[in-house]
C-alpha cells in the first residue's frame, strides 16, 4: 500500500498525449507543462493536429508568456486616433465578431500594420482589438525572436501560430515586425533570419487562405524598412501619429483623475497643451508622473516625514508642477522623424 511508483502517473491521458507530441517519456514534461497542453486539447481529449509534433516547452511558453486571454484595454482608454478606431473597428473587429456576414467579397484582410513613432498606442490598439472582438491576445517583440530564440525562432513562431489557432478568435500583435519582416539583405542576411522569416510568411499564408479567425498586427517604428513581400501580406496599413492637442489634454485629465489629482483650469491644460506639441503618448505619461511628484516633494521639503505624510497634506497638481517637469521630460520623437512616417504614408498608407 506504501509502494511510490518511481515515475509519476497523475493525469495518465496527459502522460501518453505529450509521449505522442514530443517522443520522450512522461518523465520529461513537468506537471505545469502538462496542464498547459490539457488546456489545448479538443473534447476528444486529443491535441490538435497542429500541436502535435510541436515541442511542449515552446507551446507553455507561448501559453503562458506570449498569450495574453484578456488584455483589459478598451476603445476608451485610448486618447483621440480617431480615424485608426473606425478603420480598425470596420475592418477587423466587425469580421471577428461576424465571420458569418463577412466572407465572400466581404471577407477582410487579415494582415494589419500599424506604424509611426513609438509610444503613440499602437500596442494599445492591438490590445483593443483583442478586447472588443473577444479574442484572444498574442504579443511577441519580433527581435527577441533572433536575438533571445537564437535558433530556435521558426519553432516558436510555428507554437505561436498553433497555439493561435487553437485559440480563436485571435489576435496576434507582432512588435517591431521590420526587424523579421526587413528588405532583404541578400548576401549579408543571415541564413537563419532568412529562414525564420521564411517560416513567418508560410504561417501568415496558411491561416489567409483558410476561414481561421486570426488576424495578424504588425507593429513598427520603422515602415521604410519593410520590403514588399511584407507590405502585400498587410494589406491594411494604418499610421498612427504623435497626440493631438486635444489628445494630450484628454491624456492629462485621465491619468490625474484616476487619483483625483486633476484641479487644473481649462487655460491652464491649454498652456500645458502648447507646451507639449511632439510629444507622445508615452511621453505624456512620463510627464504626468513626473508633475504628480510635484506635491509631494513640496510637502517633504516643508519637513513633513514621508512616513507620517497624509493625502490631505498635499496639494493639487499645478500648472508649475507641470512646468518643472517639462524640464526633466522631453520629448522622444524628433520632427524629422515625421516627415519620413508622412512620406511612408502618401506613398504605401492606407487613407481610408
Ligand atoms: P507603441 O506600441 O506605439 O510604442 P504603446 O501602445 O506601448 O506605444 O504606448 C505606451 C504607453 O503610452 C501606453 O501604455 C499609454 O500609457 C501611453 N499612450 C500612448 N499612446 C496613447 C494614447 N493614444 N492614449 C492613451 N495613452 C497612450
Amino acid at each position: 500500500g506504501n509502494f511510490v511508483p518511481p515515475i509519476r502517473t497523475n493525469g495518465a491521458n496527459t502522460g501518453n498525449m505529450t509521449s505522442r507530441i514530443a517522443g520522450k517519456g512522461d518523465d520529461s514534461i513537468d506537471d505545469s507543462t502538462k496542464r498547459c497542453m490539457e488546456m489545448l486539447c479538443g473534447p476528444d481529449g486529443e491535441l490538435p493536429e497542429k500541436l502535435r509534433n510541436l515541442e511542449p516547452r515552446l507551446i507553455e511558453h507561448v501559453s503562458n508568456e506570449i498569450m495574453d486571454q484578456d488584455p483589459h484595454v478598451r476603445w476608451d482608454d485610448i486618447a483621440g486616433l480617431e480615424h485608426a478606431k473606425k478603420c480598425v473597428t470596420e475592418m477587423v473587429i466587425w469580421p471577428l465578431l461576424r465571420p458569418d456576414i463577412f466572407k465572400g467579397c466581404r471577407s477582410p484582410g487579415r494582415g494589419l500594420l500599424l506604424f509611426g513613432p513609438p509610444g503613440t498606442g499602437k500596442t494599445m490598439i492591438g490590445k483593443a482589438i483583442a478586447g472588443e472582438a473577444k479574442a484572444t491576445f498574442f504579443y511577441i517583440s519580433a527581435s527577441s525572436l533572433t536575438s533571445k530564440w537564437i535558433g530556435e525562432g521558426e519553432k516558436l513562431v510555428r507554437a505561436l501560430f498553433g497555439v493561435a489557432s487553437c485559440r480563436q478568435p485571435a489576435v496576434i500583435f507582432v512588435d517591431e515586425i521590420d526587424s523579421l519582416l526587413s528588405q532583404r539583405k541578400s548576401e549579408g542576411e543571415h541564413e537563419s533570419s532568412r529562414r525564420l522569416k521564411t517560416q513567418f510568411l508560410i504561417e501568415m499564408e496558411g491561416f489567409d487562405s483558410g476561414s481561421e479567425q486570426i488576424l495578424l498586427i504588425g507593429a513598427t517604428n520603422r515602415p521604410q524598412e519593410l520590403d514588399e513581400a511584407a507590405r502585400r501580406r498587410l494589406t491594411k496599413r494604418l499610421y498612427i501619429p504623435l497626440p493631438s492637442s486635444e489628445a494630450r489634454a484628454w491624456i492629462i485629465r485621465n491619468l490625474l483623475e484616476k487619483d483625483a489629482l486633476f484641479k487644473l483650469s481649462k487655460e491652464e491644460t491649454d498652456t500645458i497643451c502648447r507646451l507639449t506639441e511632439g510629444y507622445s503618448g508615452s511621453d505624456m505619461k512620463n510627464l504626468v508622473k513626473d508633475a504628480s511628484m510635484g506635491p509631494l516633494r513640496v510637502a517633504l521639503r516643508q519637513g513633513i516625514e514621508i512616513t507620517k505624510l497624509r493625502k490631505e497634506d498635499m496639494r493639487p497638481v499645478t500648472l508649475q508642477d507641470f512646468e518643472n517637469a517639462l524640464q526633466e521630460v522631453r520629448p522622444s520623437v524628433s520632427p524629422n522623424e515625421l516627415s519620413t512616417y508622412e512620406e511612408w504614408n502618401r506613398q504605401f498608407g492606407s487613407l481610408s
